[in-house]
């Protein structure tokens, strides 16, 4: 029957409403802001940079490919990259953001920079009191306000996180074992090298015979 849904959606707020009185279960709302629900695993503001380590810089995931500042629908995102290189998780030389701004009164929190980024390197936070008179540069946040911690990251999307770090762990093991393999193959090759030369016959020198020819007196 026509409006049936609105007619059950109104039994079950009259309900709560009701119920709230006597039931704590009923009781769907909470006093904000002086009391705050916690944020479901899933829930999304605004984009921030993931660090591993205590270090910002050093730890750094970003590689200032700038996928996401090419993907990004409004163009929010504003990326100049580092004439130097940083190494990253697995020890790979790295460019890295010399400078990395994201304007969050145009965002629109579509997610698409976290999906197009192929570094993990970039994740969406949960905080959204981010209101302010400032209209311009209080809205364009910088490399140093959006960098925080994988700590952080895994306090928000623990499950992602999980998923990401023994992804990470992986790869920096399988580049550990690498490096090792070849560095034991060149300590090899370097050994039989020297084992070649050390079976070579010596080079002889050519037996020299003086003659002296007789002198005519
Ligand atoms: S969430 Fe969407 S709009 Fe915001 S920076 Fe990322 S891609 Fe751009
Ligand atoms: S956040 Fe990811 S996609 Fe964007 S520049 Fe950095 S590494 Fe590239």
């Amino acid at each position: 029957m026509l409006g049936t849904g609105i007619l059950k959606g109104m039994i079950e707020t009259a309900r709560n409403v009701a119920g709230s009185y006597v039931d704590a279960e009923r009781l769907t709302t909470v006093e904000y802001p002086e009391v705050k629900l916690p944020p479901k695993e899933n829930a999304r503001s605004f984009p921030f940079l993931v660090f591993d380590g205590d270090d910002p810089h050093a730890g750094l995931r970003c590689v200032a490919c700038q996928i996401c500042e090419k993907e990004c629908p409004p163009q929010c995102i504003y990326i100049n990259k580092s004439k130097d290189k940083k190494p990253d998780h697995i020890g790979k030389p790295q460019l890295y953001p010399a400078t990395f701004d994201i304007d969050v009164s145009v965002c629109m929190s579509c997610q698409i920079c976290v999906e197009v980024c192929p570094f993990e390197a970039i994740k969406m936070d949960q905080e959204f009191e981010l209101s302010t008179s400032d209209r311009f540069g209080g809205l364009l946040l910088t490399k140093k306000e959006l960098a925080k911690s994988n700590d952080y990251y895994r306090r928000l999307h623990p499950t992602e996180a999980g998923e990401i770090d023994a992804k990470r762990a992986e790869e920096k093991a399988k580049a550990e074992a690498k490096a090792k393999s070849d560095a034991e193959a060149k300590a090899r090759a370097a050994a039989e090298a020297g084992a070649k030369v050390e079976k070579s016959p010596a080079a002889t020198p050519k037996a020299t015979t003086a003659t002296s020819s007789p002198t005519q007196t």
